[in-house]
Order: C-alpha cells, then sequence, then structure tokens
C-alpha cells in the first residue's frame, strides 16, 4: 500500500460520522498550521493567514487568504448514508436488545447485513444554559451492534427476492439482555459509556458505521476497497488541495474549502450546501478585507470545483453504463455532467477543468447518464445556486456506491488530489 492510500484510508478510519469527519479535517488541518476562527465572533484576518471555521460541529470551511486575487473554491461532503438512532431506541423482544433504527440517505439495505457495527455521532448533555446544552462527540469505539440475516433455511427465496423493509428487518441487535431489558435500557447504556448520570443525556444523534478498516486489492494492489469512499475522498482531496502551498506562500485571493453536512438528504438545513453558510463566510472574508464589492467582482470571476464520487462503469453490469461515455476505475478523475444540471458544470467550467487537467498532466474521463436513468444529483448546483460562481462536478470514479463498502482504483485518488490542487494552490 502506498503512503497516499494509507493517510486516505487512516482519514476515513477516523471519520466515523459527521462529527467525527469534521474533528478528524481539524486536526489535519491545525497540523499545516490552519488557526480556528469562531462562527460566534468577530474575525481579524491576517494576509497570509490560514483559517478553518467548524459550524454547528458537523460542516467545516477552511481558507487561506493572500494579497489581491482570485477567489477559488472546492466543495464536498461529511456525510454518508448509514442507520440512525431514533429517540428513545431500546426495544426489547423476548429478551434481545435492539435499536430502532431509521435510514440516513440512500444507503443499500443489504450491504449493512452481517458486519460488526459501531456507532458515533454525538451526545447532548445537560448544561447551565438551557441554550447551550454540552454537546459531546461520541464514537463507541468498537463493534457495538450487527445486523443478522434471516437463515436461508427460513427463507428459501432470498436469492431470487431478497426484499428488505427498513422497519422490519434492518434493526440492529445490542445485546442479550434477558430479564435485565427492563426501563430504558440503552439510556443506561449510554450513560454508563459516557460516565454521566442517566438523567443528564438530553438527546443524541448517534449512528451506526461499518467497525472496520479500508484495504487494497486486486492482484497488484491497484484498487481500494472501504468504507465511506463516497465521500471522504473528496474530503480528503480537498484538505490536501488547500494545505498544498507551503505556509510561508499562501496563494493570492481566497482559496476556500466548504465540507458540508446532510448532502446525502438533500443539503437543506442550516448546515447544509443548501444554507447560506458558504455566501456568509465568503461576504465576511471580503468585508473584513475591505468592502462588500470585492466579493460580488470575485464571485463573478470565481471558481468553484464540487467533487463527489461518480459512477465507474461495472464490469457486471456494463449496460447500465451510457452507451458511448464510460468512465472506469483508473481512468482518472471524472467530470460530471447532465443537462437536467442534477450536476453542476457548463461548458465553460469543463473547459477550466480540461485545462488545469491538462496543465498538471491530470488524466481526466467524463460521465453521463443513460438518456433512459435519472441517475445521482449533488451539491454542485445547490451551492452554486447561492453563490452563483462558475461551477464543475468531479470526483473519483467508484463501484457500489452508497454500499456500506465501496470500490475504487487508488490511482484516481492521487489524480484527484492533483486536480484540486491546481484549483486552491
Ligand atoms: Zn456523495
Amino acid at each position: 500500500m502506498t503512503a497516499e492510500t494509507e493517510a486516505l484510508l487512516s482519514f476515513i478510519d477516523r471519520a466515523v460520522s459527521p462529527v467525527h469527519t469534521v474533528l478528524a479535517a481539524e486536526d489535519f488541518l491545525r497540523a499545516a498550521g490552519f488557526a480556528e476562527l469562531p462562527w460566534a465572533a468577530p474575525w481579524t484576518l491576517a494576509a497570509g493567514g490560514r483559517y478553518f471555521v467548524n459550524v454547528y460541529g458537523t460542516t467545516l470551511l477552511a481558507f487561506t487568504v493572500g494579497e489581491d486575487g482570485p477567489l477559488r473554491l472546492a466543495a464536498a461532503h461529511t456525510d454518508f448514508p448509514c442507520l440512525r438512532l431514533k429517540s428513545a431506541p431500546g426495544l426489547v423482544r423476548e429478551g434481545y436488545g435492539v435499536l430502532n433504527v431509521e435510514p440516513y440517505g440512500g444507503l443499500i439495505l443489504r450491504s449493512w447485513l452481517d458486519r460488526p457495527l459501531g456507532l458515533a455521532g454525538r451526545v447532548a448533555l445537560r448544561g447551565e444554559d438551557a441554550f447551550h446544552p454540552r454537546v459531546v462527540p461520541v464514537d463507541f469505539a468498537r463493534p457495538v451492534v450487527t445486523i443478522p440475516s434471516l437463515a436461508i433455511h427460513m427463507d428459501r427465496k432470498v436469492n431470487e427476492e431478497g426484499k428488505l423493509n427498513a422497519q422490519t428487518d434492518m434493526l440492529p441487535l445490542a445485546g442479550l439482555l434477558g430479564d435485565a431489558g427492563e426501563g430504558d435500557w440503552w439510556q443506561a447504556a449510554l450513560a454508563s459509556e459516557l460516565g454521566v448520570p442517566a438523567d443528564e443525556v438530553l438527546s443524541f444523534e448517534l449512528s451506526t458505521y461499518p467497525y472496520e478498516r479500508g484495504c487494497t486489492l486486486g492482484l497488484a494492489g491497484e484498487l481500494i476497497s472501504s468504507p465511506r469512499l463516497d465521500n471522504l475522498t473528496s474530503v480528503w482531496a480537498c484538505l490536501r488541495g488547500l494545505a498544498a502551498a507551503p505556509v510561508e506562500a499562501v496563494p493570492a485571493g481566497v482559496h476556500l474549502i466548504a465540507l458540508f453536512d446532510n448532502e446525502e438528504v438533500g443539503s437543506r438545513t442550516k448546515q447544509g450546501a443548501g444554507s447560506l453558510v458558504l455566501a456568509d463566510v465568503l461576504r465576511r472574508i471580503y468585508r473584513t478585507r475591505g468592502g462588500d464589492d470585492a466579493y460580488d467582482e470575485a464571485v463573478a470571476s470565481g471558481f468553484l470545483l464540487s467533487v463527489d464520487v461518480a459512477h465507474g462503469l461495472h464490469p457486471d453490469h456494463a449496460d447500465k453504463c451510457d452507451p458511448a461515455v464510460r468512465p472506469v476505475l483508473g481512468g482518472g478523475v471524472v467530470l460530471k455532467q447532465a443537462a437536467s444540471q442534477s450536476y453542476a458544470g457548463d461548458a465553460e467550467a469543463v473547459a477550466i477543468v480540461r485545462e488545469l487537467a491538462r496543465r498538471s498532466g491530470t488524466p481526466v474521463q467524463d460521465f453521463v447518464n443513460r438518456s433512459d436513468s435519472r441517475g445521482g444529483s449533488t451539491l454542485g448546483s445547490i451551492a452554486s445556486a447561492l453563490v452563483p460562481v462558475r461551477t464543475m462536478d468531479v470526483g473519483a470514479a467508484i463501484l457500489a456506491m452508497h454500499s456500506a463498502r465501496e470500490t475504487m482504483a487508488a490511482a484516481d485518488e492521487e489524480a484527484l488530489i492533483a486536480l484540486v490542487r491546481m484549483v486552491l494552490a
């Protein structure tokens, strides 16, 4: 495994929830000389400064401020499909403790069966001020639950039919409670995990994650198999791209990465790409440097690279791919285009990325949907409707998007980092 792949997999291993994605990103940025700015207090920005701002714990923006120069942006998302615990999730069935969960995002349910799963997210504890509870990140950091399949002997048609219902087939098994399953056993277990009295736990956002590390595979180790490639490959590329400029030579202009939560559920939340967070932060930066006009001018000539994974051609299902445009794993960064604008981009934006790729020797390829298939969407169109900047959707090609474990080519991550670097460094 190359050092590059090892670094990506270590990052993914830490980023087990959007909260943890942001914490891991902050650690990376601090080590690269970035300083934290408060979301809720005024800023002073030094020329040549490197900063990040945490927005509600699950969204992170980081930027460098140089002399007068262009606005260059890259964006990705910190969230990924999973099963999220509902409130009061602790159920008891014949002495088994199970958790009541609901899907977050469009996950492939069957890929979550029979795996050791961890639990991570955040918990809100009673604080001095009712408006400011004490919110703490939580990662059980061990396998805690699993969602067992039904034996084939009791479900003879599983391979032909095999439908799964998110409410009745997907509740994780959390333990053998026997007669101990009285009262709110989940609340008691969570409080004991945190070492606080049960009545101090006011609420939580906790999700399952596959308790397993990514690895390389393929005869030459050329592939990566890992949870959360969507979209931590892009978060990692944004972080690497922004930090690539040497501390003593921050590039002219404003270079910013926006790592948004809630893309998998439509982005329309206070910290999602459908909010005013990006516009507000940019206005704040330009205001601090002397005036809103500068913001408008910067946006009009700026550029945003929206980074999210793409569908690579599947060897068993090549017919699902467009008959002519056929991106493959290992073929380089994918430029995603759709007439519907479910992916952001126009001829000018495509041209910009193609030229940056040519100048940096980065391989690129194209993706379009089959004309009879709707395909997916990204945050690119949503963010660029609020900050009207030229935008292009790109990403690494993967297989099994939204499975508990996805597959990509190791070389594509390096190409992606190289391209993001051309935009940001
Ligand atoms: Zn994604």
